[in-house]
């Protein structure tokens, strides 16, 4: 069953570092009602917690490396035993093998999984990372002078451990190996939404909406 305004099983967000899939996530899964999870936000949470999961985890997010197959499918099937339907993933297929064993799992609605490539140039990318906070109690990100408090919610905002530019341009690196791939995966089986990520997330957002063919007047 698709939920409000949505025909497909699901919407996959893809796209380099700093292209806006945490932002454009968060304002569709608001928009249509849908549940949310990003597997690096909640990557960093189980680091924080210092969980044993959290403990593997820590050491391939310090040298801005994926987690291993086995750990981001454990992390994201879960979330997804218990989203059921009209979700919103950010992260998460990043390689080939989990593109593969998510189409496994959902068996005969694959062909109705959704995914938004969001393509921003790597000098946009550097720029925004640069200039990018987030707040240590919402699950608020955006650009910030140092000394501003989260918008949101009056938090104290922070900056991502890897958001430095040598940890981006490592991480632009693993993502054009690893990830570009699954945007030629999903490209090949007619499942991707190509999407210009510049310019404001109002801007994005309008074309993400039409490029799902996003429409209010469909409930699930
Ligand atoms: P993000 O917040 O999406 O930029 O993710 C932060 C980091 O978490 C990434 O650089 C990866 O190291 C790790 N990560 C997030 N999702 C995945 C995934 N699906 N597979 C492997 N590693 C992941």
């Amino acid at each position: 069953m698709a939920r409000r305004g949505l025909k497909f099983a699901g919407v996959v967000l893809l796209g380099p570092p700093a292209s806006g899939k945490g932002t454009q996530g968060r304002l569709l899964a608001e928009r249509g009602e849908l549940c949310y999870f990003s597997t690096g936000q909640e990557l960093r949470r189980e680091v924080e917690r210092g969980t044993e999961f959290g403990m593997r985890t820590a050491r391939y997010l310090s040298q801005n490396r994926y987690v291993p197959d086995e750990m981001a499918l454990e992390l994201a099937m879960s979330w997804l035993a218990d989203a059921g339907s009209g979700w919103v993933i950010d992260g998460f297929p990043r390689t080939r093998t989990q593109a593969l064993e998510l189409d496994d799992s959902l068996g005969d609605v694959a062909h109705r999984l959704r995914t938004v490539f969001l393509d921003v140039p790597l000098d946009e990318i550097l720029r925004r990372a640069a200039g990018r906070w987030e707040c240590g109690r919402c699950p608020w990100v955006g650009p910030s002078d140092e000394l501003g408090a989260c918008p949101c919610c009056g938090g104290a905002l922070v900056r991502r451990g890897d958001d430095d530019p040598p940890s981006v341009r490592k991480r632009v690196a693993v993502y054009e190996d690893l990830t570009l791939p699954v945007v030629e995966f999903y490209a090949e089986s007619s499942r991707l939404v190509h999407v210009s990520g510049v310019g404001s997330a109002e801007e994005v957002f309008k074309r993400v909406l039409i490029g799902l063919e996003y429409d209010d007047e469909i409930h699930g």
